[in-house]
């Protein structure tokens, strides 16, 4: 992960939001499988927001399986070799996605050593999402972490085992596991790597709606430890975070590990779980979401992207402060 981070310049830009694109194109996520019901129902919807985010600056877009679980393809009565190969077509519309935009980009440029400088400036990834056993639920106890005492390791484990075989043999490049709420959860994910041995790394990626803890209440310091001592995980940090909570999260994961920080906070709405909608939070709103992304930068996070509610534009303006932000940087340097 350094070597990528520095062969894009020193950071890397996350994608933003599916759900959210995929809504405004007119997809319906009103299903518990929410945007994995498109890999099914639309997919050219999905590979055309993959190259909105790319077109937008992003380094790494992540798969549209999030909530596809080979458990929930099994509930809508598809097969189990229908599943695999739904989650294996989630990371290749986004491969296919950025073949698109390299050959784009190709076309435009009309020097072959120009384009390939260009190439060299923007290298993608493409992470397989993985969503915590909450978002299976669809309950939306990724927001509350408890799963109650029912749910052990040794559950998790084997709800997530054949998924992220399938996804580490799929052609992506890294494993994303995104908004894990718990100890409970990072532990399963951290011994699913050893013992099944995927062989691509992976990042964990917590959630927080206190600044101080992951929402289940666990330290965000133990979580982001367990992430350090795997040696697979090449990057840890926090999605689906109201903005103002970033800064002291980045501060007290620093703390604990020296792995690249990736940050993808939400828009800071608040997701209403009965209601399956956002609402407008009261309090303190985070309307200046990208003014945040330099201090952030600066406090160590070296991945920076959205997660719901953002979009491409977003995406584009944490990329211009970004390389606005690197280059005077470099001009203070030389
Ligand atoms: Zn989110």
């Amino acid at each position: 992960m350094t070597d990528f981070i520095g062969k894009c310049g020193g950071y890397a830009v996350i994608d933003g939001g599916l759900a959210t694109e995929l809504e405004r194109h007119g997809a319906n996520l009103n299903d518990p499988l929410w945007s994995a019901k498109c890999l099914v129902t639309s997919p050219q919807l999905i590979r055309r927001v993959h190259l909105d985010y790319l077109e937008a600056g992003a380094n790494i877009i992540i798969s549209s399986s999030y909530q596809a679980t080979l458990q929930g393809f099994e509930a809508k009565g598809l097969s189990r070799v229908e599943g695999e190969a739904l989650l294996r077509k989630s990371v290749e519309i986004a491969c296919e996605a950025r073949e698109i935009y390299y050959s784009r980009d190709a076309k435009v440029s009309s020097a072959v050593i120009e384009n390939r400088e260009n190439l060299k400036q923007h290298p993608v990834f493409v992470g397989a999402s993985v969503g915590s056993y909450g978002a299976y639920l669809a309950d939306g106890s990724e927001y509350s972490g408890i799963y109650g005492d029912a749910v052990t390791l040794e559950t998790l484990k084997d709800f997530h085992r054949r998924r992220v075989q399938v996804l580490a043999e799929s052609g992506a490049d890294l494993i994303a596991f995104e908004t894990i709420p718990n100890k409970l959860e990072a532990k399963a994910y951290a011994e699913l790597l050893q013992e099944e041995d995927i062989k691509i790394p992976a990042w964990f990626s917590f959630n927080s709606k206190d600044g101080t803890n992951v929402v289940s209440g666990d330290s965000i310091s133990e979580c982001a430890s367990i992430a350090d001592s795997c040696k697979q995980v090449v990057a840890v940090g926090i999605n689906c975070t109201p903005p103002r909570f970033i800064h002291g999260l980045i501060q007290a994961i620093r703390e604990v590990t020296a792995k690249p920080i990736l940050i993808y906070p939400n828009s800071g709405e608040t997701y209403d779980a009965d209601r399956k909608e956002w609402v407008q939070s009261t309090g303190v709103v985070d309307e200046d979401f990208v003014s945040y992304v330099g201090k952030w930068y600066e406090a160590g996070a070296s991945l920076i992207g959205g997660c719901c509610r953002t979009t491409p534009n977003t995406i584009r303006a944490i990329s211009k402060a970004l390389s606005s932000r690197s280059s005077s940087v470099t001009t203070l340097e030389f």
